[in-house]
This record gives C-alpha cells, sequence and structure tokens, in this order.
C-alpha cells in the first residue's frame, strides 16, 4: 500500500498534532514515579485511592497544557485536507479524552473528528497496547491493515505494529526505530507532500 492511498488515519496526539510540552520528568517527581516507571502504569498498580488523588493531580495538569496547546509544524494543513477528501480520522492518546478534545479544540481541529473517534486512556488500554486501534478498526469496520498510525514516539508505532496497521514516524529529524515505522517524516508537513498522489 502506498500513503497516497491510505483512507483511514489514527494520530497520536500530544508531541504529534501539537508541539510536546509535557515534562514527564517533572511529573514522575510531582507524584513520586520513579523515573524509570511508566506513569500510567505505575498508577495502575497503586491502592485506588492513591491513584485517584494522583490522577486528579496529572488531570487538573494536563488541562492547563492542554488550553495552551500549539499545533505542530504542517499538523492542521494536514488533518484538514485528509478530512476535506473525507478519510477516516481518528485520534488515540494516552492523554484523557476530554482534554484530547480541549486541545483539538485550542489548535483549531475539533471539527475535523468524530467525537467518538477521539479515544483516551479511559476509553482503551494504554498504548502501546493495540486495544484503542482495533477498537476503531471495528468501529470503522475496516481492517487494521488498511490503517496507518501515526505518532512520535515509539508506543505509537509498537501499538500500530501489534494491531497490524502500517505506521508513520513524524516530528524526530531521524528516525530511531527503523524497524518499527514503515514511513518516516520530520514533520506533518513532509508528510503532506507524502500523500500527494503520484502525477
Ligand atoms: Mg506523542
Amino acid at each position: 500500500m502506498s500513503l497516497a492511498d491510505v483512507r483511514h488515519w489514527v494520530f497520536d496526539m500530544d508531541g504529534t498534532l501539537t508541539v510536546a510540552v509535557h515534562d514527564f520528568a517533572a511529573i514522575r517527581v510531582a507524584l513520586e514515579i520513579p523515573p524509570e516507571d511508566d506513569i500510567l502504569t505505575h498508577l495502575a498498580a497503586l491502592p485506588a485511592e492513591v491513584a485517584a488523588a494522583k490522577h486528579a493531580w496529572l488531570l487538573e495538569h494536563e488541562r492547563e497544557l492542554a488550553q495552551g496547546s500549539v499545533a505542530a509544524e504542517g499538523a492542521v494543513e494536514l488533518v484538514r485536507e485528509l478530512a476535506g477528501r473525507g478519510d477516516r480520522l481518528g485520534v488515540l492518546t494516552r492523554n484523557a479524552r476530554e482534554l484530547a478534545h480541549i486541545t483539538l479544540e485550542a489548535i483549531g481541529l475539533a471539527d475535523c473528528f468524530a467525537v467518538e473517534d477521539v479515544l483516551g486512556r479511559d476509553d482503551a488500554p494504554p498504548k502501546p497496547d493495540p486495544g484503542g486501534l482495533l477498537k476503531l478498526a471495528a468501529a470503522w469496520d475496516v481492517a487494521p491493515s488498511e490503517m496507518v498510525m501515526v505518532g512520535d514516539y515509539r508506543f505509537d508505532l509498537d501499538c500500530g505494529r501489534a494491531a497490524g496497521a502500517r505506521t508513520v514516524l513524524v516530528n524526530l529529524p531521524e528516525n530511531p526505530w527503523p524497524e518499527l515505522a514503515d514511513w518516516h517524516a520530520e514533520d506533518c508537513a513532509v508528510l503532506r507532500r507524502m500523500i500527494q498522489p503520484i502525477r
């Protein structure tokens, strides 16, 4: 399959559609999470009350970040073009769904995604688990192999691979995971040029 033929796109949000602003090291310090631990996995293993308090802190912290979101280079133009030609578009984020909507609003892309096609950490097991991608595949009635997962981190690529989807790495100048990415674009402006049909 050529990128020009793809009609089903799932985007990571933070660092993919937006400029990355999360300071994960600072979040770990604030929540007393060891530097080597995955934040969501760590919280999931805590006693319910402690986990709830830390999730509440995280949500508040991320809400402020969401409201100030800035679109990544070329992301608005790319998504608008895909939406304009009628492609199916989804978002799969480890952020909260509510904050995903605030973020998409802030960067001017909220109207490009159906509300039910924006999946946050409460809607599906967090990436690299392929659950969210498979959920969208079922909702869209399409084979995962027809879908492309676009992201800026290896979790996005692992998720795509595990689901049987194709993968695109964006927003890194070099590709540290060539075995996981079917395509690599330095940013969404470059990716937009890559989807143009060959004439
Ligand atoms: Mg990301």
